[in-house]
């Protein structure tokens, strides 16, 4: 029987597993995939150190009203995928209340004020420092309203935080960013974030220190879970069947399922993200998002990585 079975080998299982081995536990992670394949891999790949909260569900009618019509770039949703989403949304929106938010963000900062320096720790003992940028990231906006509320979002989190950015020009953007072709109001520097240029690489090479360090990796669908008496069944493709006394469901998208047949509900909005490869004279020097387009630009080793931001 192994101590700690960890379904799902993306970033959070891989990391989780990390930590567990630090801890001086027998971990084994299972996944169907090769590690990192699926929403680890087709990323943005920054560490948001900034962000000192979540995204909210927007609140004012206005903004509602623009998201339902699909009147922006930044959200497209299907109506028959609505019904079963009803209940995690309507809970997003709750939670995005002030005073629930303001309670959310207090244990949100917890984690993001560790991440940092978590993985410097993991980047250090997997050799992975040749994967990171460490020049922040850049908020482009088209509109000058736009800028403004970023700018003293920004001086917000100076002041709260001690988060470090600086405003830019058009002409100071375009001068440190030169492959950009069109003009902006003007940008964000969020200065602290970091960003890697090969997600994907990241896991794996994470996935490589954990089997360096005694750990074990089984390629395997997992198809159910059941509990004996003490610890978990795990029920694999192969029709084999894993004792653990732990189970860490690290599972993405995917964690509901498995979960709904054991009477846990776990309310997950599913999003679709979607990334593209282009060939770039000149790649920019960090992530760029153009907020109005809803599209982040980064510099990846396969070329200039375009996402849904
Ligand atoms: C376009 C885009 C841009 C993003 N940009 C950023 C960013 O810049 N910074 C950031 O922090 N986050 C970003 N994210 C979010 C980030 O990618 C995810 O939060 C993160 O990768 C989730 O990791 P995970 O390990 O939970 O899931 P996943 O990486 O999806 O891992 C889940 C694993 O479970 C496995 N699995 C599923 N079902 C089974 C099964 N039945 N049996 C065995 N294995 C199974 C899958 O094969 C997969 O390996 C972005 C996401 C998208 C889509």
């Amino acid at each position: 029987m192994s101590e700690f079975a960890i379904l799902g080998a993306g970033i959070v299982g891989v990391t989780t597993a990390l930590a567990l081995q630090e801890g001086g536990h027998e971990v084994i992670i299972i996944d169907r995939r090769q590690p990192g394949r699926e929403a680890s891999y087709g990323n943005a790949g920054i560490v948001q150190v900034e962000v000192m909260e979540p995204y909210a569900f927007p609140r004012g009618a206005l903004d509602v009203l623009r998201l339902a019509l699909g009147l922006g770039n930044d959200v497209r949703y299907q109506l028959a995928a609505l019904p079963s989403a009803a209940l995690p949304l309507a809970l997003y929106y709750l939670n995005s209340a002030p005073i629930r938010y303001r309670t959310i963000s207090q244990i949100y900062r917890q984690l993001i004020g560790r991440c940092a320096a978590d993985h410097d720790k993991l980047i250090a003992g997997a050799g992975a420092e040749h994967l990171f940028v460490r020049r922040g990231y850049i908020q482009m906006h088209r509109e000058a309203r736009e800028l403004d509320t970023d700018a003293a979002q920004a001086e917000r989190y100076r002041k709260d935080f001690g988060v470090q950015s600086r405003i830019l020009t058009n002409q100071a953007l375009r001068g440190e960013e030169p492959c950009l072709k069109r003009d902006f109001a003007g940008a964000v520097h969020w200065q602290q974030s970091r960003s890697c240029v090969d997600p994907g690489g990241l896991v794996a090479t994470y996935a490589a220190l954990f089997r360096r360090r005694g750990g074990t990796l089984l390629e395997e669908e997992v198809r159910s879970l059941t509990q004996p008496a003490s610890g978990w069944h795990v029920h694999l493709r192969n029709g084999r069947r894993l004792a653990t006394e732990n189970i860490v469901i690290a599972l993405g998208a995917w964690s509901p399922s498995l979960l709904r047949p054991l009477g846990v509900s776990m309310p997950m909005i599913r999003k679709r993200g979607y990334h593209r490869h282009y060939k770039a004279d000149r790649l920019p020097g960090r992530p760029l998002f153009d907020v109005a387009a809803a599209a982040l630009y980064c510099p990846m080793s396969q070329g200039l990585r375009l996402t849904t931001g």
